[in-house]
């Protein structure tokens, strides 16, 4: 908000606001301190759009680095692409100077390792809630994560960005929602922007952020969006 009332670009503002929590070790959904993939990995999807040159950079599986917005923002500046998953985004992340670090925390490493202890033959990839689990681990199974930040500056311009370290104890490789513009995201500068958290696949499946704004722009408020 201390951005955008200096008149600086909404995306700067919104990628500002999320790599606060990008940074927090206490957050277990999102950047460093994120839970891992099922492999003990730290995976992280995040998207950014640009209202006025609609223009957006995402990146996804990426690992090590702690900022994946950012590197979301240099995907829609430097490169004529949209999505760079994995290696490649590493890769791209490591060529424009971005430190690799270890992000899995020590309590992110222990809530997987109760997991992997704790789990039985009932369980599939998501394990459904059974009375082996450890209660504590199970609201870490049922809660979601993922940070979204939208802003409207006041010559009236949007942006916003999506960051995650997705689904607890995915599949590696496995992409969820945030990356996905459409999705996890969506701005249109004249209508308005939107974006998610919660169970990715479903939203994939209903390109949730773009119906939003659709659904504005057909003249319904926000809420009944
Ligand atoms: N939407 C995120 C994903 O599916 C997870 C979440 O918000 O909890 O990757």
């Amino acid at each position: 908000m201390q951005m955008i009332k200096q008149g600086k670009d909404p995306l700067d503002s919104v990628i500002a606001e999320v790599n606060l929590v990008e940074n927090d070790p206490e957050d277990i959904t999102v950047g460093y301190g994120g839970l891992p993939n099922e492999k003990g990995v730290v995976e992280l999807d995040s998207s950014v759009m640009h209202g006025p040159t609609h223009n957006a950079g995402a990146v996804a599986s990426l690992r090590n680095i702690k900022n994946p917005s950012q590197v979301a923002k240099l995907v829609m500046e430097r490169t004529a692409h949209a999505l760079i998953v994995g290696e490649g985004a590493l890769d791209f992340a490591k060529s424009h100077g971005f430190k690799q670090e270890n992000l899995l925390t020590d309590r992110s490493r222990k809530i997987w390792l109760k997991r992997k202890e704790t789990l039985s033959d009932r369980d599939f990839w998501y394990p459904p809630k059974s009375e082996k689990m450890d209660p504590e681990l199970h609201s870490f199974m049922e809660s979601h994560g993922t940070i979204n930040c939208c802003a409207l500056d006041s010559t009236g311009d949007l942006a916003g960005a999506t960051t995650t370290s997705g689904f607890f104890f995915k599949i590696p490789g496995r992409v969820g929602d945030s990356p996905i513009i459409g999705a996890g995201l969506y701005v249109d500068n004249e209508i308005g922007a939107a974006g998610s958290t919660g169970f990715g696949e479903a939203n994939i499946l209903n390109w949730g952020s773009y119906m939003v704004v659709e659904y504005m722009r057909q003249g319904y408020s926000p809420e009944e969006s």
